[in-house]
């Protein structure tokens, strides 16, 4: 579980300097552990809180469901508990802090019968993972029920935003986002893309690999090279669903990265078609 890959640390400035500096809060968080796809190492990642300076040299993580971690990664950093809140800010429209884990909004648009997210049951992440992925489902996708993202304090309409299949050019870090309440939350939507996932493979990954290129699957195209169930020590492009690049026991990023370079040169050579990374590589 998430809760006991990492233990707190406080990393205090000298005495004297506490009048002028904060106290910088990090945690050490085992990505091995942490992440969807059980590849890393321990880091120091700074905590970010309501009223903290976001620092720019800094690289965010969401709930790592998307990250394939490098040994040498670049300075982390997350949001923390101020940001994971979900308030109705009147009948109309929703607030939710990009903290805020998938399962958990899912669960509150059920309660008070919320549509329009039925598609993130089983779609692990954060908000603000799903608002920078503009993650989905087939024709489902985040930025389909978004109305504005917070940034920098200032509240960005969709419409000023660029996104697409699998992407969003965010202006900086989502603090938050607002969308209009609709009604009825459907049950049967949620069942039928719950089925969906009866065939996603069972060993940690980070959901599919590449992104489809247009017209295409890139899991068929993976399986026409003869990638499908191919293996490199303890990392292999799953034998059930072969854009799944899944951890059979202590993968390392090495080898992850060798399956993705191999899979990108035979899909290349044989189609002239480049796969693009869906994954994020840190
Ligand atoms: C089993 C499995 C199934 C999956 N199925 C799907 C699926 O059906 N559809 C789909 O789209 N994805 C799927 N995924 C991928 C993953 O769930 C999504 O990409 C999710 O949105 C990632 O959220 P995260 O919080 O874990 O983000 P992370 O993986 O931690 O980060 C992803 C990216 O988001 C950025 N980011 C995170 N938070 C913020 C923020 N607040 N502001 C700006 N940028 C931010 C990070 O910098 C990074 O670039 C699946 C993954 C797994 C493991």
């Amino acid at each position: 579980m998430h809760s006991n890959a990492y233990h707190n640390s406080y990393l205090l400035p000298p005495t004297s300097y506490l009048s002028k500096v904060a106290a910088l809060f990090f945690k050490t968080i085992d990505f091995s552990k942490f992440s969807s796809i059980k590849v890393g190492q321990p880091e120091e990642v700074l905590i970010i809180e309501r009223g903290d300076t976001i620092p720019d040299d800094r690289y965010l993580i969401g709930s790592a469901n998307n990250l394939l971690v490098s040994p040498t990664p670049p300075p982390l950093m997350m949001l923390g508990k101020d940001f994971a809140y979900i308030k109705p800010l009147d009948d109309t429209m929703l607030e939710i802090g990009a903290a805020m884990l998938t399962g958990r909004i899912v669960s509150y648009a059920k309660k008070h019968d919320i549509g329009g997210f039925e598609f993130c049951a089983k779609l692990p992440g954060t908000l603000g993972g799903m608002l920078a992925m503009n993650a989905g489902v087939k024709s489902y996708e985040i930025f389909n029920i978004l109305h504005s993202i917070e940034i920098d304090g200032e509240w960005i309409p969709k419409e000023h935003i660029v996104y697409g299949y699998r992407y969003a050019k965010l202006p900086g870090i989502a603090t938050a986002a607002r969308f209009q309440i609709s009604k009825p939350y459907n049950t049967t939507l949620h069942q039928e893309l719950l089925a969906m996932r009866n065939n996603q493979p069972p060993h940690p990954s980070a959901g599919s690999a590449f992104k489809n290129p247009e017209g295409d699957y890139a899991g068929r195209l993976i399986e026409a090279v003869e990638l499908k169930g191919y293996r490199r020590g303890g990392m292999a492009w799953s034998d059930i669903h072969a854009n799944f690049l899944v951890n059979l026991g202590n993968g390392t990023f090495e080898e992850a990265s060798f399956l993705l370079t191999l899979a990108k040169e035979r899909v290349k050579e044989r189609f002239g078609i480049a796969l693009k990374e869906e994954i994020r590589l840190l």
